[in-house]
């Protein structure tokens, strides 16, 4: 007898986690999420061999049938189905991630669909992140080891949403539009090798660059306080090594100068990258999602820089709003998946 639920597995491939799990037809919940350490040192191969058993597991312990599996990959050439040109993931380069599911994994019988890690991000906004007016247009940063962007631009003509692809579908990465660099900010490089991306100052890695940077500076700051009250810090190891954009937000929230200062040049690269968007494309709404977007004084922060930016698209006009979904890097590629086979 055939199984009555069916899903698919989503797979959102992140610098430091990649995070699975199951999505069930109908339904926004993750069934199963599991975090599990990308290692992008590794490289591919080990990537696959330890990955491919945790996908068998999923299968057997989920009481339905599987029908297909979506995967969100960063730095995504979409005609040549693999990895390229990767700042953060630089072993994976070339490397035919979905081919590679394919032949590991026979029981899918081929069904494995994949796209840019930001563009699934924002089917998944799209279809069901419950935001008025995204139907006329809606565009956002995935805020993660990098700075992912997607836009779904309306065309007024058939009334439908498009995305640029370009000639060979890894466009859109809008991460890396360059903008003002944050004044008083120390300098930092991309991992794409040009100074003035959004990503060089807006990524979870610019948060922890600048954060070390303010704790080697010898000045007092909260920050040090909270990695030290972090339930797994570890007192054998360097604080420099521990920080992390929580350890910032948290010393933000309390008023911290050092802290305040950061989420001022992180919201600066921000709200600039998102007037260059509203000038390009006029979206009605901008999501901000992935783990710093739980940062309310960051989505605070933004608004308050944006409007006073000016442009010949007005972008007071434009909602940015943080993501309501659990984890959009995962239900994006695995509604694909289902709308693809199910
Ligand atoms: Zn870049």
């Amino acid at each position: 007898m055939a199984k009555e639920n069916i899903g698919a597995i989503g797979i959102d491939l992140g610098t430091f986690t990649s995070d699975i799990a199951i999505v069930e037809r109908g339904s926004s919940e993750l069934i199963n999420l599991t975090k599990f350490p990308t290692l992008v040192d590794e490289g591919p191969e080990s990537y696959m061999k330890r990955i491919v058993p945790v996908v068998n597991g999923m299968k057997n312990a989920y009481d339905g049938e599987i029908c297909a599996l979506g995967i969100g990959i960063p730095s995504w050439s979409g005609v040549e189905e693999a990895i390229m040109n990767s700042p953060n993931m630089k072993k994976f380069n070339g490397f035919k991630i979905l081919g590679a599911f394919r032949l590991m994994l026979p029981w899918l019988e081929m069904k494995v669909v994949g796209d840019n890690d930001a563009n699934v991000a924002g089917f998944a906004e799209e279809g069901y992140g419950n935001h008025h007016g995204a139907k006329e247009g809606i565009a956002g940063y995935t805020l993660g080891g990098g700075v992912g962007f997607y836009a779904f631009v309306l065309d007024p003509d058939t009334g439908k949403l498009f995305m640029l692809t370009g000639r060979k579908k890894r466009a859109g990465e809008g991460g890396h539009r360059a903008v003002p660099p944050p004044p008083g900010a120390p300098e930092r490089k991309c991992g794409c090798g040009y100074q003035y991306c959004v990503e060089a100052g807006a990524s979870a890695n610019a948060v922890i660059f600048y954060a070390q940077h303010a704790l080697s500076s010898g000045k007092p700051t909260l920050i040090t306080e909270k990695v030290r009250q972090d339930v797994n810090y570890n007192e054998r190891k360097s604080i420099l090594t521990q920080v992390t954009p929580i350890h910032v937000e948290q010393a933000a929230n309390d008023g911290d100068e050092a802290a305040l200062q950061i989420l001022d040049w992180l919201s600066w690269s921000l709200a600039h990258g998102i007037r260059g968007v509203i000038q390009d494309f006029d979206p009605v709404i901008f999501t901000i999602s992935g783990g710093m977007s739980h940062w309310k004084g960051l989505i605070r922060e933004i608004r308050k820089k944006l409007r006073t930016l000016d442009g010949v698209v007005p972008c007071r006009e434009v909602k940015v709003v943080a993501s309501t979904l659990e984890n959009p890097g995962i239900l994006g590629p695995a509604a694909m998946a289902l709308y693809k086979f199910a």
